[in-house]
């Protein structure tokens, strides 16, 4: 800094002029720094409040699924799956998950991302889900690109339907990611990151992900 003032206070016009227009240049640069982290900061600290709502209706959707072109209807498939795969794919340090059932491809390919991003995915499963063919193959794939999944094995249903992405945001609800639960059945997700109802389940994730134990990875 001192270097800089000394140099601009003894050389020639033409160049202060060159390391003046510079300064200006690295102080603007530093400010749209400083601007954009804020407004990122702010942007993932507004509350979340969302519901998406999935009906027979819905079923109509599979005809404009390859478009991926939300259409009118208030449970339209594409949208709401967009939303889920826009939250899922949101997460950039640690995504949960806590499903009973998973064999949407759009879905298991988000989550494949995500982990190749370096983000720590885990993911509980049921254990009645390796009786399902499509499930089984979701869970021998992430398995074999190194995401951690662990099953429960009991005569009790795992039957929770979560995902927590980075301890902040949580989606629940009575929807598996499958596509028979996106196209025709009537289900729910609820998207929130108020603090009072996602870090219950943040905790009684970690409690499930230690009570299983690696021997079921
Ligand atoms: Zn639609």
């Amino acid at each position: 800094m001192l270097r800089n003032t000394i140099a601009t206070l003894t050389c020639p016009p033409r160049n202060r002029v060159t390391l003046l227009f510079g300064g200006l240049l690295g102080v603007e640069l530093l400010w749209q720094i400083y601007k954009r982290t804020v407004n990122v900061k702010n942007e993932k600290s507004k509350p979340i409040d969302e519901v998406l709502f999935f009906s027979e209706e819905s079923s109509g959707c599979r005809l404009h699924a390859h478009s991926q072109i939300p259409c009118d209807r208030s449970s339209c498939s594409i949208r709401n799956l967009r939303k889920l795969l826009g939250c899922i794919e949101s997460a950039e340090e640690t995504l949960c998950i806590c499903i009973y059932m998973v064999t949407c491809d759009d879905i298991a390919k988000a989550i494949l991302r995500v982990f190749s991003r370096g983000v720590n995915v885990k993911i509980i499963a049921d254990y009645g889900m390796s009786d399902n063919v499509a499930c089984d193959k979701k869970i021998r794939d992430f398995r074999s690109k190194g995401i951690r999944v662990r099953i429960k094995k009991s005569a009790y249903l795992m039957h929770h339907k979560f995902a927590i992405i980075d301890g902040k945001i949580l989606l629940t609800g009575s929807t598996n990611w499958t596509k028979q639960a996106l196209y025709g059945n009537w289900d729910n997700v609820i998207i929130t990151n108020h603090e009072a109802i996602v870090a219950p389940f943040v905790k009684e994730f970690d409690r499930m992900w230690l009570q299983l134990t690696k021997d079921e990875d």
